[in-house]
């Protein structure tokens, strides 16, 4: 049996960024081991992935990022053009290769972490503990006996919520003939794609270069489309609305993120923790998970180093969650338009500052400023009636 002080279940954004807080560990801080469990090549390992989230100044990551951006740009239904400069905040897009790549070499240069590559059937908690049941490559059984467990599995089903709206899209790796993208600014929303009949649509730009960019089609609504909808989405986006011209696919990702507004439980045992968007990482309103995820494993590290127990903190404060809450409803019900919305709110709120709010660093008053700028009647109605709502199980996408 493997002994280790803490177990990292799962090596996506979340375990590879504990294991990267745990490999380089701060002065005076507890010596641990841990061990960093991932499935093997195959159908539990996610695909490649690219990850955008915000900071100030440099970051602990930089040397993983592939572009930056100071300029965001927005556009309304009609095409207006709302844009920001989010200075002292860049927006930062990593890709999850260059990630798992950066991660290793720091577990490698530490020594204080081992990775393993094995399926986990379970995790059982014991007097001292918990164990991790595990499943080798070659099918064979094996055990992992830590003081803490923190787990990033994707849970199995959606927990019951008042409203669960799906965050679905594809995106476009593409290099065009011309040189047609502004590479100082990405492009986080443009609504100017047919709107579904429930929820948003809105295409997204994130320019390498002149002639290189990450063009998605994305969806806030209820189930997703099938596999030749986001192509025919993403035709009709690059060749009508942008006029990319002739272009090159180079490569394409798909994701589906649950925007809900259900808790999620990030103490499954007193050993046995979640973490990621498992443990409730993601900020409903936007799916953005990985700055969430960030606050989480920093916590865990702190903690760990501290000799306390390391309960991750919620990465989304009770109020965050609550305004998100309300307007997933309003959007869910139909009552807002959500494109309309969120253009008046990005043309009204400067971009620096919704951006500090998704991450909850912005105060109640502040809060308060930027609910304002929505429509106010659909916005209380949903609000008031959302405590008188059951929460439903999800019935699947
Ligand atoms: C395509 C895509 C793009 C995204 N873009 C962004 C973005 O731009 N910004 C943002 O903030 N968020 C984004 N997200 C949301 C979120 O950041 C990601 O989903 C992120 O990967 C979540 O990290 P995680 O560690 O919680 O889960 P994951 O990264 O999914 O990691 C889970 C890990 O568990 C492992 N695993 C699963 N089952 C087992 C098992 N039985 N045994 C052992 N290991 C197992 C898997 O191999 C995997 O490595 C995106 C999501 C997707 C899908």
């Amino acid at each position: 049996m493997l002994e280790a002080d803490v177990a990292i279940v799962g090596a996506g954004a979340a375990g590879l960024s504990l294991a990267h807080r745990l490999s380089g560990r701060a002065p005076g801080a507890r010596p641990l081991s841990a061990v960093l469990v991932d499935a093997p090549p195959g159908p539990l390992r996610p695909p490649r992935r690219t990850w955008c989230f915000w900071e100030q100044g440099r970051g602990r990551y930089d040397a993983a990022v592939t572009a930056s951006w100071r300029r965001l740009r927005v556009r309304s239904p009609a095409g207006t053009v709302i844009e920001g400069d989010i200075a002292p905040l860049r927006y930062k897009m990593i890709r999850s290769d260059d990630f798992e790549h950066l991660v290793g070499h720091g577990l490698a240069g530490s020594g204080a972490v081992r990775c393993l590559e094995a399926t986990v059937d379970g995790v059982e908690e014991v007097r001292d503990g918990a164990l991790v049941h595990l499943r080798t490559p070659d099918g064979g059984p094996g055990l992992l006996h830590a003081r803490w467990v923190f787990d990033s599995r994707p849970p199995g089903s959606l927990p019951a919520a008042r409203t669960t709206l799906l965050q679905h899209f594809r995106g476009w790796f593409v290099r065009t003939e011309r040189p047609v993208f502004d590479p100082g600014a990405a492009e986080l929303m443009d609504f100017r794609t047919p709107q579904p009949a429930t929820g948003l649509s809105f295409g997204y730009v994130l320019p390498t270069g002149r002639r290189e960019a990450l063009v998605e089609y994305t969806e806030f609504s209820p189930r997703v489309l099938p596999p030749d909808g986001y192509e025919a989405a993403l035709r009709h986006y690059t060749r009508d609305v942008l006029r990319l011209g002739d272009l090159q696919v180079l490569s394409a990702e798909t994701g589906v993120i649950p925007m809900t507004d259900a808790p999620r439980d990030r103490e499954v045992g007193a050993s046995v923790f979640r973490i990621g968007a498992a443990g409730g990482a993601t900020r409903p309103s936007t799916g953005y998970t990985f700055a969430g995820l960030q606050r989480q494993t920093r916590a865990v590290a702190a903690a760990l180093g501290r000799g306390r127990r390391p309960l991750p903190p919620p990465a989304h404060s009770v109020r965050a969650r609550a305004m998100d809450a309300v307007l997933l409803r309003a959007l869910d019900s139909g009552r807002v338009d959500g494109a309309a919305l969120f253009s008046r709110l990005f043309a009204r709120v400067p971009m620096r500052q919704l951006l500090l709010f998704l991450d909850g660093r912005t105060h109640l008053y502040e809060d308060l400023a930027i609910g304002l700028r929505t429509p106010v009647g659909p916005m209380l109605r949903s609000a008031v009636e959302l405590p008188c709502l059951p929460r439903r199980p999800f019935t699947g996408p």
